[in-house]
């Protein structure tokens, strides 16, 4: 027997379910590009890229203009209402850091625009394709807070 095995016998678990932190989701990967749309999300405000030469709106947040191939933009606020274009009910596999099911929607913005999120506060057998819903942008976890969406009253 190596005296390195020798000292790996004495060694103490170095894991403890009890001190590992709960799973976290995946995070948005945030860049140049995008950075400004998620400093708006921190801040409570849903919005929407705006192309400031023809006024075209664009997401998720890109450097060009798709119909004008402008570089120059803004952020507009968006209203939060919505409704849902498409949908689907994850069940499996169970992901870490989520609840499952987990409704992942395609919502269309009243401004025309299309985000995909979760829809929450809703069993998830009485999603519809064209229900209104309406943002609510909401901690994850102790350093995530992300555009939701729930049914509008
Ligand atoms: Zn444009």
């Amino acid at each position: 027997m190596s005296e390195s095995s020798k000292e790996g016998t004495d060694n103490k678990p170095t894991t403890d379910a009890a001190a590992t932190p709960a799973a976290l989701r995946m995070r948005p990967v945030v860049a140049h590009d995008n950075q400004a749309w998620w400093d708006r999300i921190n801040e409570g405000e849903l919005t929407i890229q705006h192309c400031k030469d023809c006024g075209t709106l664009r997401h998720p947040p890109r450097p060009m203009c798709w119909k004008c191939q402008s570089l120059e933009w803004d952020l507009v606020a968006a209203s939060g209402k919505g409704t849902v274009y498409s949908y689907v009910v994850v069940h499996r596999p169970p992901f870490p850091g989520y609840e499952y099911p987990l409704v992942v929607a395609v919502v269309e913005l009243e401004e025309g625009t299309r985000i995909v999120s979760n829809l929450v506060g809703i069993d998830p057998k009485d999603v519809e394709v064209a229900m209104p819903v309406k943002v609510s942008i909401e901690d994850v976890d102790d350093a995530l807070k992300l555009p939701l969406f729930r049914p509008a009253d």
